[in-house]
């Protein structure tokens, strides 16, 4: 893609574009945050904090801006924007008031001498986002990053430019020093040679796996190290002693948040036969008390998908899922609209062979399956190229506890759907990606651990 505009998803309307940058703006923007990088280096961890919590302070009083823009340009309902920006407010201080001890020297026990690693910034990171949630992608490696001493170049995804640029203006408001943050509109082209350049030391993707296998390889090919956060098709296994109410919460909004274009909203419902019939009319009651409408609207909880683009793909996958032996339990009725609804499907029986089984479904269709006992539903949850979150919906914590355990996937939450926080380490494993972001472990992704040791001498 890599064609910026900004089209409403509501009303399918272009309200902007923006210029691929000239080979000399990109010149000077690498250099600019190099030189930040070699500045940083004398200063300390905590003079950035002071910085960070500024940042924060400064999402704060532009937390509407910022909400609206990105409601405009991707179609999310208006107070999950604000959320967002709420969260991201949250990540910054979790890193301003945590960052500085994270980064303390670490003592190493060693018969060989007095050792211990630093933990130092490599230099400039390449951030390649994803549109899905704007400014929360972005924050994610900022925040850490900043504090670390590693200044970022943005890629953000083609349809949120916007959010893109407004990002960048309130975090320079908050009194980010020139060149911590710099948003760029490159193609993929230029994309590649800015990983190449040596003054780039590394590359965070959030995104499909297609987007991310061709990043990594590139990544790779110039030996910089990269952190992969992609696709992922969770399974949320409802065991026989699911408390209802319980289910009938999480079931809400698993599938429905975000418009259902979360990489770990619950796209596989994996339930035991018991409570088959009760979740498959659960989520048919949620799917139709849907209301859609302007996501700028307050009444609105369905709101169009982030393009026409998305939506047309998502359709086309159900017709193939369908083709291919699935049933509808349910479709959303028609939507008389402009913009880029899709209406939302519960689909039971999809085989092994069906298309659907292995591949990510990003929109609000529920694939729901009907398994004998936990052991299967363990078996099916594992069966995927996939493994980045998953839940377990059971009364029994510490046995919901010993099945987490036995799922292959980077995250699972136990009675609740997708979960997101400063301090809780985010990603997957399988074609999910690579690395972790927030938490210590997203702290330390681009860290140099500097071993330094005396070594004694009679
Ligand atoms: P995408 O197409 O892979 O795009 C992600 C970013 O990579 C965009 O900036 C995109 O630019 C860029 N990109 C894609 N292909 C590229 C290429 N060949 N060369 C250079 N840059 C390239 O993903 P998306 O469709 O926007 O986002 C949805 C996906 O993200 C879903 O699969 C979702 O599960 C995943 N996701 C994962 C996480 C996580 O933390 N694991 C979080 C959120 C979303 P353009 O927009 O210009 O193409």
């Amino acid at each position: 893609m890599a064609k910026y505009q900004s089209i409403n998803p509501y009303t399918n309307e272009k309200f902007a574009e923006y210029d691929n940058p000239t080979a000399t703006q990109i010149d000077e923007a690498i250099n600019l945050a190099h030189s930040l990088y070699k500045k940083w280096q004398h200063e300390s961890p905590e003079s950035r904090a002071t910085v960070l919590h500024q940042v924060a302070d400064s999402l704060r009083k532009h937390e509407d801006e910022m909400a609206e823009m990105m409601t405009l340009e991707m179609g999310k309902m208006l107070h999950e924007s604000k959320e967002e920006v709420e969260l991201c407010i949250s990540i910054c201080e979790y890193y301003a008031e945590k960052g500085p001890e994270m980064l303390k020297p670490q003592p190493v026990e060693s018969k060989l001498g007095h050792a211990y690693y630093l933990k130092q910034a490599t230099g400039v990171i390449m951030a390649c986002e994803p549109w899905n949630f704007p400014l929360y992608q972005i924050i994610r490696v900022f925040a850490p990053n900043f504090i670390v001493g590693n200044p970022m170049l943005l890629k953000h995804a083609h349809n949120v430019p916007g959010s893109a640029a407004l990002a960048a203006k309130i975090v320079k408001e908050g009194g980010a020093p020139e060149g911590s943050f710099i948003n760029l509109y490159p193609t993929y082209d230029q994309l590649d040679s800015i990983i190449a350049d040596p003054r780039i030391s590394g590359v965070a993707l959030t995104g499909s796996e297609r987007g991310g296998a061709s990043v990594a390889a590139n990544a790779g090919k110039n030996l910089k190290k990269s952190t992969m956060e992609l696709g992922g098709n969770d399974p949320f296994i409802i065991l026989d002693d699911a408390d209802p109410a319980v289910l009938k919460e999480t079931l809400c909004r698993a599938r429905t948040y975000n418009g259902g274009q979360v990489c770990t909203s619950s796209k596989r419902i994996i339930v035991v036969k018991s409570r088959y019939e009760e979740v498959l009319h659960e989520l048919k009651n949620v799917f139709s008390n849907l209301k859609p409408g302007d996501p700028m609207d307050d009444a609105t909880t369905l709101p169009p998908m982030n393009s026409a683009g998305s939506r047309d793909k998502l359709v086309k996958q159900v017709e193939a899922a369908v083709d291919a032996g699935a049933k509808v339990f349910y479709q959303y009725p028609e939507i008389e609209s402009d913009g880029a609804f899709f209406r939302p499907v519960i689909l039971t029986d999809i085989d092994k062979k069906n298309p659907a089984f292995d591949e990510e479904m990003f929109g609000p269709v529920a694939m729901v399956y009907q398994v004998e006992d936990e052991d299967e539903a363990i078996a099916l949850a594992n069966d995927s190229s996939y493994g980045l979150g998953s839940s377990i919906i059971s009364s029994d914590i510490a046995h919901a506890q010993e099945l987490a355990a036995q799922i292959e996937s980077g995250m699972t939450v136990i009675n609740g759907t997708w979960i997101t926080s400063g301090e809780l380490p985010f990603g997957g494993v399988k074609n999910s990606g690579y690395g972790r972001e927030l938490s210590d472990l997203g702290m330390m992704a681009f860290v140099n651990e500097h071993l330094v040791i005396d070594v004694p001498h009679k």
